[in-house]
């Protein structure tokens, strides 16, 4: 399938930094005459994937003239790094026909960015997918265990690029979800259940319309068991539960862009193999307090540089809890916040990537 688009971040790489290193600055001394135009006739199109620096652009989406183009990136866009979700700007061949190439010669504003951390192998944090608008997030009810704090780590990466998490916990028939989903309850999180032989690919599937949501989690948790109940052409591999060690590089990996057809209409769904984790490197707290409206508003009471935390002193949030005024869902949902912020926000990054 054409829009299938493999995403070879090691080839990528590879092909940036080499560039790089032969032509430190191209542009530097290059006559004013001889910059390309401004490509005002550049058309805009989703980038679906990535493979050794050639990119699959899907041009004219939903429409007759509909598409997908290779394309190069241009020369003055080799420092720049283009992703799967990338509205990118194409112009030169871009019918789409055999054996052409375009050129992307720009890319829009991005209205989110997630990035992969880093991990021992590789001290860099790489952005992976761009402009996705939700997070689905999976994880089993049992085998393997499920455990929050990794639901947290998702969490903050979604809620500091400003995506919306959506949690689904799978395997529900091996056991019951209702402890392990307490840890939640605070949170403005919808949550799904998924049990062999029930998967509920009509609810997963409304909430795909009109959104691009990534899909992460754990090997062996069941998602590409889910991403092939919502979309049956994307025929991915299951029951691959063989992480090895869970250490080093994961040759294998490859994002994917889908197509989510549903009777109330499309959506895209980004899967991310092999991403064990999302970057947590550059959290803003703001961004996490932004995600609980209500207690943002209090919030605004606050000293200046307030850590939030239950030992910030005349921290707004806590006289709200200690006087009652928040109640006691209030309170939990200050539980939430204060657990994510304490975590992974407010303190020096203690350097866990578990
Ligand atoms: P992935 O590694 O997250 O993509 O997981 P897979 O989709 O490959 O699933 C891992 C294993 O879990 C496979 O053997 C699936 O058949 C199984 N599995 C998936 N969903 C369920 C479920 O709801 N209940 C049970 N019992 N097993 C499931
Ligand atoms: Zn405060």
């Amino acid at each position: 399938m054409s829009w299938l688009g493999p995403d070879d971040e090691d080839e990528l790489d590879e092909f940036d930094e080499s560039a790089v290193r032969v032509r430190p600055n191209p542009k530097a001394n290059r006559p004013r005459t001889k910059r390309r135009p401004a490509h005002e006739d550049a058309e805009v199109g989703r980038v679906l994937g990535v493979d050794r620096g050639r990119y699959s652009v899907l041009l004219g989406e939903d429409t007759a003239e509909e598409r997908t183009v290779t394309a190069a990136r241009a020369r003055e866009l080799r420092r720049t790094p283009i992703v799967t979700g990338d509205a990118a700007r194409v112009v030169g061949d871009t019918s789409g026909d055999e054996g052409t190439l375009g050129r992307i010669v720009g890319i829009v504003d991005r209205t989110s960015l997630l990035r992969r951390s880093a991990d021992d192998t590789d001290q860099v944090e790489r952005v992976i997918v761009a402009n996705a608008d939700q997070m689905l997030i999976v994880v089993a009810a049992a085998d393997p265990e499920p455990r929050a704090r990794l639901v947290d780590r998702y969490l903050v990466a979604a809620l500091d690029a400003g995506v919306r998490p959506l949690l689904v916990v799978t395997k529900t028939d091996l056991a019951d979800p209702a402890p392990f989903l307490s840890h939640f309850e605070g949170l403005d999180l919808r949550v799904f259940t998924s049990a062999r032989g029930e998967m509920p690919v009509a609810e997963i599937g409304a909430a795909l319309v009109g959104h691009s949501t990534v899909f992460v989690g754990h090997s062996g948790v069941g998602k590409s068991t889910l991403v092939n109940g919502l979309v049956p052409s994307a025929g991915r591999a299951t029951g691959h539960v063989n992480e090895v060690t869970g250490r080093g590089r994961h040759t294998s990996s490859s994002t994917v862009s889908l197509r989510y057809r549903g009777a109330e209409g499309n959506g895209w769904v980004i899967d991310t193999p092999g991403v064990r984790s999302f970057g947590l490197g550059h959290v803003d707290p703001a961004n996490i307090l932004a995600a609980f409206t209500e207690l943002a508003e209090i919030a605004q009471e606050c000293p200046r540089g307030c850590t939030h935390l239950p030992d910030a002193p005349d921290c707004a949030l806590n006289e709200a809890a200690a006087s009652g005024q928040l109640g006691e869902a209030g309170r939990a949902r200050l539980d939430s916040l204060q657990r994510l912020l304490e975590t992974f926000g407010v303190r020096p990054a203690a350097g866990g990537h578990g």
